[in-house]
């Protein structure tokens, strides 16, 4: 830190992204991206003359981009926003909509207290009950931000949509924000309420089940007043913010969108194939519907676990956090990665047991 910083982010305590190293080839169960590779149509129009056109600007408005994702969901495009990635998008909506302060699960996705800092922000973290659901009625009658992950992440619990309504109902005068990274494979989206509630803002991304992480897209409904805040801020900030080869990529992405949802289905599929083979080493394994398990054991530390995965060429995600520090974040890869995986599990518990 120089001594020039501003004052205000001394304690700043920035986002720690997983793990991506450089040392040697692991099977990659991190950080939630798709094991499989962005669809034909997507590499094609990447490798084309748009490389070329690389010296002009991006479209500001990502027209065609914001035109494809609503024919695709079935909304107008006023109620469509686009941007580098959906933490981009939580970023402006804790700056656009946190001057009473945001609430969200204590556990859950790590971004969202640091956006609560960076911002200003004061945050009230309300604790998950004991088997990590959410209790909605601790949201009731907040009158802040609110801002939940459904599925809820590291755990990959959902709420139903009647659950999400009455948080909206009892919510009137502030947004709430349901971050959908994750709800293609499994999760119910809210986005068929925002005709009903002028309150509600749904984040998605390309990320996760459109094999995209690398392209940094992110995208959002609301009703279109809202959807203009964002735009302000945007403008404010960086009107190019979406560039050119990743507004392409995107447009491919919702035109092939079968291809992507066919793959949610196979990652789903692995996903119950490893919570069973999981299930049956002994672990205890939360009812995930996300593209990642969240599982504990009683014959090894979640640390541990995780160390010794590194050394066979397997990286997951531990949290040091003292209420899931027995579990590891696992991300669904291929089936493939996934029987590495539950070998490798096995193999290390028999190594335990025989050192006992
Ligand atoms: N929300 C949640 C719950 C996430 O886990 C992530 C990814 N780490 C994001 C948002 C951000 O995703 P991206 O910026 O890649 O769209």
């Amino acid at each position: 830190m120089s001594k020039f910083l501003s004052q205000k982010y001394f304690t700043l305590e920035e986002y720690v992204p997983g793990e991506q190293p450089r040392d040697k080839k692991y099977i990659k169960l991190n950080t939630n991206e798709s094991p499989y590779p962005p669809s034909p149509g997507v590499i094609e129009a990447i490798n084309s003359d748009a490389v070329r056109d690389l010296r002009l600007y991006s479209d500001p408005e990502s027209r065609l981009l914001k035109t494809t994702i609503a024919e695709n969901y079935g909304v107008s495009f006023e109620n469509v926003y686009v941007a580098n990635g959906s933490d981009d998008i939580l970023n402006f909506a804790f700056m656009a909509y946190g001057d009473k302060g945001v609430v969200y699960p204590a556990i859950s996705y790590g971004f969202y207290s640091v956006f609560a800092k960076l911002n200003g922000i004061t945050p009230e973290e309300i604790p998950l009950e004991k088997d990590f659901s959410i209790d909605i009625r601790k949201y009731f009658n907040k009158n802040k931000l609110i801002c939940i992950a459904n599925p809820n992440a590291p755990t990959g619990i959902t709420l139903s949509l009647q659950e999400i309504r009455q948080i909206l109902d009892t919510n009137p005068d502030n947004i709430v924000l349901i971050d959908e990274a994750y709800v293609d494979f499994g999760g119910e989206s809210a986005l068929p309420l925002i005709q009903e509630y002028n309150n509600l803002l749904v984040v998605q991304t390309f990320s996760k089940s459109r094999s995209m992480a690398g392209a940094r897209l992110g995208f959002a409904f609301g009703n279109k007043e809202i959807i203009a805040d964002l735009e302000k801020l945007k403008y404010s900030t960086n009107p190019y913010n979406i560039n050119r080869l990743t507004q392409i990529a995107g447009v491919k992405a919702i035109e092939e969108n079968s291809y992507y949802m066919d793959n949610c289905k196979e990652i789903i599929e692995t996903r119950e194939f490893t919570v069973s083979a999981l299930k049956e080493m002994g672990f205890y394994v939360t009812n995930s519907k996300a593209n990642f398990i969240f599982a504990k054991s009683d014959k090894i530390s979640g640390e541990s676990l995780y160390i010794k995965l590194k050394e066979k060429g397997i990286l997951v995600r531990h949290f040091s956090k003292k209420e899931i520090t027995d579990f590891n974040r696992i991300t669904i890869g291929s089936k493939e990665e996934m029987e590495s995986l539950v070998k490798a599990i096995g193999d290390i518990l028999k190594q335990g047991e025989k050192s006992k």
